[in-house]
């Protein structure tokens, strides 16, 4: 038996207004080369400054993760020529990274919680694009400098499972804490994974594979699971050392297996120096203060729904996973409904929805006000389940005012103990042998009654309340 390590490098884009050593905007540019000054194109003379905005949010997610942050850090170069890197070499963090230490937690699929640590989270420098077009190359180098952060895991994931739970919980952790949008289809939510095996019982780590630049959860998941079985293969078959060396990979989503594409460079490769160019980061009181601004977190929402609001693990762990749905259930309770009843709307009624129709809750044509609004009208009986239901139907093809659709599709609920109290003498005077049989014994003869009373109403009548009453009227 194998047991396989994972450690994984996530590449995050800050969400800053400027570059991290320039002012050109970072944001969407029609042409290609338009965001781009003197210091990003690297001409000579020209000279980098750090961007506050950049060092603070790095320093937040250290905070978040209960990390060490370094309040002095520096940063070095990395050499190495890339088409799309005008200097030559990457500024990045490798002797005294902003962020050194941190842990992120995990909830196991088994149920329980599993600790993964963060064993540094660096500053650094995108590179710009190479655009292939027929047999010539173009350089854009909108990108070039654009603020990343690097987020470097302990090799501390044991499966599939665990890494792409860890990505996941990285991912909604950087989203609440607005340091990044972290969209995954557009790079802003980079992944590298690291691999490797070891026979059960042994204590030192296998040779790591390094698979580049993934860019979804579930090929995360594919790669992990194709590179294991690849590794294990070899070491069964006795070329463990032949054919797992420590390189970079790549996936092949088409095929769903990894290549190589290059051996992995050692530290040494890239000349690594510390960047003259640039003083050395010294965070302010101000800046502190900004960076320890945390909102409250996935894991701080988990434990308030499940203690203060009383709701199950599971469905605390679901709507906290994405601040958007965090937030659309906190605003349903601000709208009155209760937090029970709304989450489990929100959760099958709402979600399944959307699934259906391939929405987001970003785009929910719901909002959470009317779907509070339907929650309060089942919760005060003013409609059914099967009634809400069918309003959540017409609700997602098209607004309406809800009790306009309640009216017009003859879904109002009978609550009023009045009316229902006459339904029940109605239907207990017309069968005054069936009343003698049950009170004789006959218990059996409820559903009957309550059934006898639903038909009266024509369904109408809030069934709870049938319920309660008939059982004060026989008693
Ligand atoms: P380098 O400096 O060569 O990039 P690091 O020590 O920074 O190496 O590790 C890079 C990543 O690889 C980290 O996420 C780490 O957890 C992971 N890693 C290191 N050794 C192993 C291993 N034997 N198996 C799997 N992952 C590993
Ligand atoms: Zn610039
Ligand atoms: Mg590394």
């Amino acid at each position: 038996m194998f047991e396989t390590v994972i450690g994984l490098e996530v590449h995050v884009q800050l969400n800053t207004e400027t570059k991290l050593f320039c002012s050109c905007p970072t944001s969407f540019a029609e042409h290609q080369n338009r965001n781009t000054c003197p210091t990003c194109l690297a001409l000579p003379g020209a000279l980098p400054v750090a961007n506050r905005d950049a060092i603070v949010k790095a320093m937040r997610f250290g905070y978040a993760v209960n990390g060490k942050v370094n309040v002095v850090s520096y940063f070095d170069r990395k050499s190495y020529f890339y088409p799309d890197s005008p200097s030559a070499y990457q500024i990045t963090q490798l002797y005294r990274p902003v962020v050194e230490s941190g842990e992120l937690y995990i909830d196991l699929k088994g149920g329980g919680r599993k600790r993964v640590g963060i064993s540094q989270a660096h500053l650094e420098a995108d590179a710009g694009k190479s655009i292939h077009d027929g047999d010539i190359s173009k350089v854009d180098l909108n990108r070039a400098g654009t603020p990343l952060m690097e987020i470097v895991s302990s090799p501390d994931m044991r499966s599939a499972d665990e890494a792409v739970a860890y990505l996941k919980k990285l991912h909604s952790t950087v989203r609440y804490l607005d340091i990044s949008d972290a969209n995954m289809q557009e790079g802003s939510f980079r992944c590298d994974v690291n691999i490797s095996i070891r026979p059960e019982g042994q204590s030192e780590f296998g040779t790591r594979v390094e698979i580049k630049n993934i860019n979804s959860f579930k090929f995360v998941a594919s790669a992990i699971e194709y590179e294991v079985q690849r590794q294990i293969e070899a070491y069964e078959d006795g070329i463990y050392r032949e054919e797992v060396i420590q390189e970079t990979r790549l996936f092949d989503v088409n095929r769903g297996v990894t290549k190589s594409m290059r051996g992995k460079e050692e530290a040494s490769d890239y000349r690594y120096f510390p960047d003259p160019d640039l003083r050395a980061v010294v965070a302010t009181e101000e800046m502190i203060e900004e960076a320890k601004d945390i909102p409250e977190l996935p894991d701080q929402k988990i434990e308030r729904y499940i203690t203060k609001l009383g709701i199950k693990r599971y469905d605390a762990e679901v709507v906290s996973s994405q601040k958007e749905l965090a937030n659309f259930f906190e605003d349903m309770l601000k709208s009155g409904a209760s937090p029970k009843i709304a989450i489990n709307w929100l959760t099958t009624e709402l979600l399944g929805r959307l699934k259906r129709a391939s929405l987001d809750i970003i785009n929910s044509p719901i909002s959470s006000s009317k779907l509070a609004q339907l929650v309060i009208k089942i919760e005060r009986g003013k409609i059914s389940g099967k009634g809400a239901k069918d309003i959540l139907d017409v609700l997602m093809d098209r607004d309406e005012d809800i009790d306009t659709l309640i009216d017009s599709m003859g879904l109002a609920q009978v609550s009023d103990d009045g009316a229902i109290l006459k339904l029940i003498d109605e239907v207990l005077e017309e069968n005054r042998s069936k009343v003698d049989e049950y009170r004789g014994g006959k218990e059996k003869l409820f559903g009957f009654f309550v059934g006898q009373v639903m038909k009266r109403s024509r369904g109408s009548a809030n069934p709870k309340k049938v319920n309660e009453l008939l059982k004060q009227k026989l008693s």
